[in-house]
């Protein structure tokens, strides 16, 4: 008997930094009140999904190691979201090939969420509304909505209500990747410590720098990054001052810690010049990885579909 075997569902899925990260004060269910700056960058994630018997998850790529098989993966908790909302059983594999670092502050576990929403809707049929699908979304954590969306857009919120930000052109960036990973929450507990003994200036409102992006202007931009867990996450992993010195000693116009660290993206005036301050930094030593990534790039989205 000719058995078939069923073509999988692909979704790529995009990083994510943050060129503006505002935090406020803790609300009282435990979150900061958030004004942040997204852009999707071209480091990517792709999930594949075909029906199964029971369900499973596996991890392939860097740092696949670490990454949770079971419950614990978000893309677990997609599959729970999805099947609740449509009434399938969610037996699935899934295959989730990581090319965004684990525990960088680039979204990585919101990007499988996001990506398995896109992916299990396609493979089984269903056509949720996009509100539903940011609801659920934003059900799954603060920055799996902006993984969906893709672009450039300021968040609000926990980072789950989102406006489009126009941004001309493209802009070009190094990203250093540490080799170890920082836990979000940890960050926000040692920004709290850090605030509570000394006076940190905080974020106002990025309008210059949504301007500098409708201007495409890399070198208007450059001065006006900002990240408000910078302090924070540099004070929990001193060896991020180095790092963030040796990418602007290679020539990045600018550089920041990546939300909540511990990876670090510098910005460049073109893709020649991002090719240039990687090699420099790669020889710096002072990180695990160097790569080179543009953006802004989309959302989930699913791959060679023509079903
Ligand atoms: P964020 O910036 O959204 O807080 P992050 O980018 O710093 O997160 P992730 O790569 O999402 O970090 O991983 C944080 C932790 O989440 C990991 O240490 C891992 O245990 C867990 N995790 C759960 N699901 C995933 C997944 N699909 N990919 C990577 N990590 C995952």
């Amino acid at each position: 008997m000719l058995s078939v075997v069923p073509r999988p569902v692909t979704v790529r899925v995009p990083a994510k930094i943050n060129l503006h990260l505002g935090v406020g004060d803790l609300r009282d269910d435990g979150y900061h009140e958030l004004e942040t700056v997204f852009q999707a960058v071209s480091l990517t994630d792709e999930i594949s999904i075909v029906p199964a018997d029971t369900r499973t998850i596996t991890v392939r790529g860097d740092h696949a190691a670490v990454v949770p098989t079971d419950h614990r993966n978000l893309a677990w908790a997609a599959v729970d979201a999805m099947a609740a909302a449509t009434g399938h059983t969610g037996e699935v594999a899934i295959e989730i090939t990581k090319g965004i670092p684990v525990a960088g502050g680039m979204a990585g576990g919101s990007a499988d969420a996001a990506a398995t929403l896109v992916g299990l809707a396609r493979l089984w049929r269903v056509e949720p509304t996009r509100d539903e699908m940011y609801a659920m979304a934003a059900d799954l954590g603060s920055d799996v909505s902006f993984s969906l969306h893709g672009g450039t857009a300021l968040g609000s919120g926990r980072g789950e209500n989102l406006m489009s930000v126009l941004s001309r052109g493209e802009f070009h960036w190094v990203i250093a990747i540490a080799g170890g990973g920082l836990s979000t929450p940890d960050v926000y507990r040692e920004l709290d410590t850090l605030r509570r003994n000394e006076s940190l200036s905080r974020a106002s409102h990025p309008d210059q720098l949504m301007q500098a992006l409708a201007a495409g202007d890399p070198r208007r931009l450059a001065p006006l990054l900002r990240n408000d867990l910078q302090p924070a996450a540099v004070s929990l992993m001193p060896t991020l001052r180095r790092t963030l010195r040796a990418g602007t000693d290679a020539g990045a116009i600018a550089g920041i810690v990546s939300g909540s660290g511990p990876t670090c993206v510098f910005l460049c005036t073109d893709s020649d010049h991002a090719v240039d301050v990687a090699a420099e930094l790669s020889g710096a030593g002072v990180c695990r990885s160097v790569r080179i990534a543009s953006g802004p790039v989309p959302g989930a989205r699913l791959v060679d579909d023509d079903r």
